[in-house]
C-alpha cells in the first residue's frame, strides 16, 4: 500500500464515522470517460458508477456544460421563490415518465419519505381513514426512520427501534399472500415495490406478480408507489422500470442516477395527488436547488436522445451474452439475472473477495445481499471498454474458481 493511501486511512479513522465498516483499499480522486483514477493515478474500469449514480460515465460534455453554466449563475435561492431548473427537470421527468408533477428532495430515502407523508395524508384524508403501508421482503427504500422502516430487512431495523408504527412486510413475488392481506385488511393505503430489487441482490418482479399488484390496488383504492430509486433514468434500459411492465404507478421515487452524481431526488406523482402534500405539509431547504436541478435535466435531456437507450440495451446485451457463457463453464456462478445495465451474478459463494481481487486487477465491481456481484457500468461506457472489463471479470472468476477447486 502506498504511504499517500495509508496517511489518507488513517485521516479516515480519525475524523470519520466508521459506519462504512472497511471502505475498499482505494481513494478515487478523478474520472475520465468510464474510468477511474485513484491517489496514485491506477487507472481502474467502472463497472458500478458509484452505485448507479454516474450514469453519464465522467466527461459528459452536456453534463459539464449545464454544471459549469449553473456554477457561474446561481447555485442555491430557496424554495421560497421559483426556480426555473426545476420546472425544466419536473417537465422531463413527465415526459419520460407519465404527466404528473413532482417535488425535489436531495437523497432516495428523502424521496421516499415524502411518499410515505403523502401516503398516509391521502390514506387519513381520502381514503377512510387508512394508514398502513405494505413493503416486500428484502426490499431496500433508504435509512431515515420511515424509509428504513419500509425497508423490510430485519438487519437494518437493528437496535434503531421503535420503528415507525403502520408498516406492513409481505413476502415479494407472492401474489395470493397480497390478495389475501387486502382482503382482511382495509387499513392499507399504500404499496412501495421496486421493480427489481437492487439492494436486496438484483431479483427481479415477476410480470404477474406486478399485474396482480396494481389490479389489487386500483380496485382498492391504494397507491402504487414505485421506488425507481436504483432502476430510473434508464439504468434498466428503459427510462423507468416500471415501463417494462406495462403498468402506470400513482407515484415514482427516484434518485441515484437522475443528476449523474450531484445529490438530488425526487417524488413524482399524478397530478391529482400532488396536492395532499399542501401548503406547509412538507418542505426541504436544499431540494431541487439550482445546481441539482441544471444536472438533473442535462442528464434526462441526454438520455432521452434517440440512441441513447439503443446503446443502452446493446451494451445490455452483449454483457448478458459473455456472463451467460462464463457461466457454461465456471460453476461458481450459481445465477445471472438483471435488465439493461443493472446486472446481478449470483455466486455459490459470498463475493467480497472477487470485489477486492477486480479492483487490485482495475476493475471496479460490487457485492450485495453477500453473494451478488453487481455490475452497474455508466449507461454510456464503450463497447471497447465493456470488452476489456469482461475479460478481466472473467480472468478473475477463473482464477477464483481454480483456486477453489485447489483448496
Ligand atoms: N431506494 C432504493 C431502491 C435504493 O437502492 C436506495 C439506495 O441504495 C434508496 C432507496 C436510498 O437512497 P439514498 O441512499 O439516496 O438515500
Amino acid at each position: 500500500m502506498s504511504k499517500k493511501l495509508q496517511n489518507i486511512i488513517n485521516d479516515d479513522k480519525k475524523y470519520l464515522f466508521q459506519n462504512y465498516g472497511d471502505r475498499l483499499p482505494v481513494c478515487f480522486n478523478r474520472g475520465e470517460d468510464s474510468f477511474l483514477f485513484d491517489q496514485d493515478n491506477k487507472k481502474y474500469i467502472d463497472f458500478f458508477s458509484g452505485i448507479a449514480v454516474s450514469s453519464l460515465g465522467y466527461s459528459s460534455k452536456a453534463l459539464k456544460k449545464a454544471l459549469h453554466r449553473q456554477v457561474d449563475n446561481l447555485l442555491h435561492s430557496s424554495n421560497w421563490f421559483f426556480n426555473r431548473e426545476q420546472i425544466a427537470a419536473a417537465r422531463m421527468i413527465s415526459q419520460l415518465s407519465f404527466k404528473g408533477k413532482t417535488l425535489f428532495t436531495n437523497s432516495g430515502t428523502e424521496a421516499n419519505e415524502a411518499a410515505i407523508k403523502l401516503a398516509r395524508k391521502y390514506g387519513i384524508s381520502i381514503a377512510d381513514k387508512r394508514y398502513s403501508i405494505v413493503s416486500f421482503s428484502n426490499s431496500f427504500h433508504g435509512r431515515t426512520m420511515g424509509s428504513m422502516t419500509a425497508t423490510a430487512q430485519k438487519k437494518i431495523h437493528a437496535d434503531f427501534g421503535p420503528l415507525v408504527p403502520g408498516f406492513r412486510y409481505l413476502p415479494y413475488n407472492d401474489l395470493d399472500r397480497f390478495d389475501s392481506e387486502v382482503k382482511k385488511n382495509k387499513n392499507i393505503t399504500a404499496v412501495f415495490i421496486e421493480m427489481i430489487q437492487g439492494e436486496g441482490g438484483i431479483v427481479i418482479a415477476d410480470k404477474s406478480f406486478v399485474h396482480g399488484v396494481f389490479d389489487i390496488c386500483k380496485k382498492n383504492n391504494i397507491l402504487t408507489i414505485v421506488d425507481e430509486i436504483q432502476t430510473g433514468v434508464g439504468r434498466t434500459g428503459a427510462y423507468f422500470a416500471y415501463q417494462h411492465y406495462g403498468v402506470e404507478p400513482d407515484v415514482i421515487t427516484l434518485a441515484k442516477g437522475l443528476a449523474g452524481g450531484v445529490p438530488v431526488g425526487a417524488i413524482h406523482v399524478k397530478p391529482h395527488l400532488a396536492g395532499i402534500l399542501s401548503r406547509g405539509s412538507h418542505g426541504t431547504t436544499f431540494g431541487g436547488n439550482h445546481l441539482a436541478c441544471a444536472a438533473a435535466t442535462a442528464v434526462l435531456t441526454e438520455i432521452s436522445k434517440k440512441s441513447f437507450m439503443d446503446r443502452v440495451k446493446k451494451t445490455s446485451s452483449f454483457i448478458f451474452k459473455r456472463l451467460m457463457d462464463i457461466q457454461k463453464t465456471n460453476p461458481l456462478i450459481k445465477d445471472v439475472r438483471g435488465m439493461g445495465l443493472h446486472i446481478g451474478i449470483e455466486l455459490n459463494n459470498p463475493g467480497m473477495d472477487i470485489v477486492r481481487k477486480a479492483l487490485e486487477q482495475g476493475l471496479v465491481i460490487n457485492c450485495t445481499s453477500d453473494r451478488v456481484l453487481r455490475i452497474m457500468p455508466p449507461l454510456t461506457i464503450p463497447m471497447s471498454v465493456v470488452r476489456d472489463g469482461m475479460l478481466l471479470f472473467e480472468k478473475i472468476l477463473l482464477n477464483e474458481e481454480k483456486n477453489s477447486e485447489n483448496s
